[in-house]
C-alpha cells in the first residue's frame, strides 16, 4: 500500500487562503476570525465569495464594496493569491497546458481544450501523481505525492479563467463551459477535495459551471462511486479499456480488486443516470491489444442496459510507453461496430500532442520528498 506522506495544505509558510472553502465554511471562518455574528458573517461571506469567484479577485484591496479597514484586516489574515505558473504552453490547436506549483515539491498540470463540451473544457488534476499503475498511462509511472486540496483544485480553474480572460464569470459567450477530472490522479481517492471543489465551481453566484457539465473520470474505484453521485451529482466517466477481466487486470490493475462485474453494477446503480445523463465509457485504442472486432462486439454486449456513451481514445504515446496506437482504419472499424449497435462513439481527436497535453501524457517532476528535506526547502523559501 502507498502511504501518503504529505496531506497538509499548500505551504506552511503562507497565510491561509479563503479559496477552496465552501460557502458555509467561509462564513464560519470569517465569523471566528473577525468576531462577527452569524448574519453579518454570512453577508460578508457573500461579498467575498462574489469577489473571488465572480470577479476573480486576487487581492483584498480590489474588494471595493468592503470598508477599507476590514479589507486591510482580511489582507493581514489571508492570502488569496494564485499558485505560481511554472510553465504555460499553447499548442498549435489552441490547447493550453499549465504547470502549477502548489507548494514545495507539489506540481500539477491542467489543460484547457477549446472546442470540447459546449464551448471548452478544462481538464483538472486531483492528485500529484497516482497510486494506480495503469500500464498505458504516463501519470501512472509517477509515484503518488499526495491528494490535492479543494483549494488546489479550484485554483486550477481560477488560473485558467485568468489566462483566457473570463472575468467576470457568467458571461454569455463563455470559453470555459465544462470541467473534466481527467488530469493527474484518481479523483475518487480524493473525493472530499473533489466534492468540495465541485460545490464551489458549480455555485450559481460564482464560477457557475453546472454540475451537468462537470465530469469525473474513474479507473473503477467501485466503493466510492455511489458517494460521488450522491455528493456531487457530477457526470460519470469510466476508464474501461478492456472487455474481459484478464486483460483489464493487466491494463487497469485496480480491476483485480473490483472486476468488471462489480464495476458495471456500480454503473447501473450510479445516481441520476438516464438517457439524458449517460455514463461515458473511455476506451483507449491499443494496437493489437484491445482493438479487435470481437472486442467491439463484446463492449456492446457488456454495456447493454446502461445509458452509455463510448469515447474511443487514440493511445497517446509517451517516452518509453509499451504500446502503439491502433491504426486509423482499425479505430474506424471498431467505431463502426459500436455505432451500428446504437451507441454514439466519437473518436476523441488527440489535442495538444505537440505540448504533451493529451490524455495520459501528464506527468510532473514532483517526487516524494523526505519530510526533513521538505522542511528544509520550506525554511529556505521563507527566509527573507
Ligand atoms: N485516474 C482517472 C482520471 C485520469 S486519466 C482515470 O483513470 O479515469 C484520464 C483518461 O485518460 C482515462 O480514461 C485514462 O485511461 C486515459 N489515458 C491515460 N493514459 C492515456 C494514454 N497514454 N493515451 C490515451 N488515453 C490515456
Ligand atoms: Fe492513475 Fe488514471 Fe493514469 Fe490509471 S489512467 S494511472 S488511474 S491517472
Amino acid at each position: 500500500m502507498t502511504t501518503l506522506i504529505d496531506q497538509r495544505p499548500p505551504s506552511l509558510t503562507r497565510r491561509p487562503s479563503l479559496v477552496g472553502l465552501t460557502r458555509d465554511e467561509l462564513a464560519s471562518r470569517l465569523a471566528d476570525d473577525l468576531g462577527l455574528e452569524k448574519k453579518p458573517a454570512r453577508m460578508r461571506a457573500t461579498q467575498v465569495w462574489g469577489w473571488l469567484y465572480s470577479h476573480g479577485a486576487t487581492a483584498f484591496e480590489d474588494m471595493t464594496n468592503i470598508a477599507k479597514p476590514m479589507r486591510e484586516k482580511m489582507a493581514r489574515l489571508y492570502d488569496i493569491s494564485r499558485p505560481e505558473i511554472i510553465e504555460r504552453q499553447v499548442s498549435s490547436d489552441g490547447t493550453r497546458k499549465y504547470l502549477l506549483r502548489m507548494g514545495p515539491g507539489i506540481e500539477v498540470e491542467s489543460v484547457f481544450i477549446p472546442g470540447v463540451g459546449r464551448a471548452g473544457a478544462l481538464c483538472v488534476s486531483s492528485q500529484v501523481g497516482c497510486t494506480l499503475n495503469c500500464t498505458f498511462c504516463h501519470t501512472g509511472t509517477q509515484a503518488l505525492v499526495r491528494n490535492l486540496t479543494a483549494e488546489e483544485i479550484v485554483a486550477q480553474v481560477l488560473v485558467c479563467k485568468d489566462d483566457i480572460e473570463e472575468w467576470p464569470s457568467g458571461k454569455d459567450e463563455r470559453k470555459l463551459s465544462n470541467i473534466v477530472f481527467m488530469g493527474m490522479g484518481e479523483p475518487l481517492y480524493a473525493l472530499d477535495s473533489v466534492a468540495s471543489a465541485i460545490d464551489i465551481i458549480s455555485d450559481g453566484e460564482g464560477i457557475a459551471i453546472s454540475r451537468r457539465r462537470i465530469t469525473v473520470s474513474t479507473s473503477g474505484v467501485v466503493n466510492q462511486m455511489h458517494a460521488l453521485g450522491e455528493r456531487t451529482e457530477a457526470m460519470l466517466a469510466i476508464s474501461l479499456h478492456a472487455t474481459n477481466d484478464k486483460l483489464r487486470d493487466e491494463l487497469v490493475p485496480i480491476n483485480r480488486k473490483w472486476p468488471l462485474k462489480d464495476l458495471l453494477q456500480a454503473c447501473r446503480d450510479y445516481p441520476g443516470t438516464s438517457n439524458a445523463r449517460r455514463i461515458t465509457f473511455e476506451y483507449v485504442m491499443l494496437d493489437g491489444v484491445n482493438d479487435s472486432d470481437e472486442e467491439a462486439r463484446e463492449l456492446v454486449r457488456l454495456l447493454k442496459g446502461i445509458p452509455a456513451k463510448i469515447n474511443l481514445i487514440p493511445f497517446n504515446p509517451w517516452p518509453g510507453s509499451p504500446y502503439q496506437c491502433s491504426s486509423w482504419e482499425r479505430i474506424e472499424q471498431f467505431a463502426e461496430i459500436v455505432n451500428d449497435a446504437g451507441y454514439a462513439s466519437p473518436i476523441r481527436t488527440p489535442r495538444g500532442r505537440d505540448i504533451a497535453a493529451a490524455c495520459g501524457q501528464l506527468k510532473s517532476d514532483s517526487v516524494k520528498q523526505r519530510a526533513s528535506d521538505r522542511r528544509k526547502a520550506e525554511l529556505a523559501q521563507s527566509a527573507p
